[in-house]
């Protein structure tokens, strides 16, 4: 059995995960990207790290105001560039009132998405929530980058093997030759007692 990913312990969800790295390439006309299909690996996130971050991310208000800081600090800063140069600099009175937008977006988008995941929370049942918090706690601990090639997780479960082609290219933001990739390998993997807890 595999051992938690993060603290070594056994038992938790195990999860089977396709690597998909991408390598951004700007010029001034449009974004393109070159995409490949990396391997398939197996994680296990155990229970207690599951607990933790759902903890974490629905109860901990300091975990909640720490997030709010930055929106916070842009806000005063904003207030306060504003008042100072109201009537002698324009061009800082702009930018001071610029921060207090960004900041005000800023904390009501927080405030919408953290509401947001919580009634999603609150609508699954404990074996599910587990599972959901295992998996976005496993996004949390897996690198988000190799080099200049940002990397996206793709699990392998039954909502993955339940989407078509276009649904895959969609949803992970592929491209066409690398979901018709992806939906092969999802189909002809294993995934037995992937994504369910095994304690
Ligand atoms: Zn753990």
């Amino acid at each position: 059995m595999k051992k938690c990913i993060q603290y070594g312990k056994s038992g938790g969800v195990l999860f089977r995960v396709i690597e998909i790295r991408t390598l951004h390439i700007r010029d001034f006309t449009e974004e393109k990207f070159i995409q490949n299909i990396g391997c398939t690996r197996d994680y296990t996130v155990c229970l207690a790290c599951a607990r933790n971050y759902l903890d974490r991310i629905l109860n901990n208000k300091y975990a909640i105001y720490q997030q709010c800081i930055i929106f916070n600090v842009m806000l005063l800063a904003g207030i306060v560039m504003t008042s100072l140069f109201f009537y002698t600099d324009g061009a800082l009175r702009l930018l001071g009132e610029a921060a207090i937008v960004c900041g005000v977006l800023g904390l009501f988008s927080l405030y919408r998405e953290t509401r947001c995941r919580h009634k999603t929370y609150e609508m699954l049942n404990e074996k599910k929530r587990l599972k959901k918090a295992a998996w976005e706690y496993l996004l949390t601990v897996l690198p988000g980058k190799n080099n200049e090639m940002d990397i996206t997780y793709i699990p392998v479960n039954e909502e993955t093997q339940s989407l078509k082609n276009g649904d895959l290219m969609i949803l992970y933001h592929l491209l066409p030759e690398i979901a018709v990739k992806v939906y092969m390998r999802i189909h002809c993997i294993n995934k037995k007692n992937v994504g369910e807890p095994m304690v």
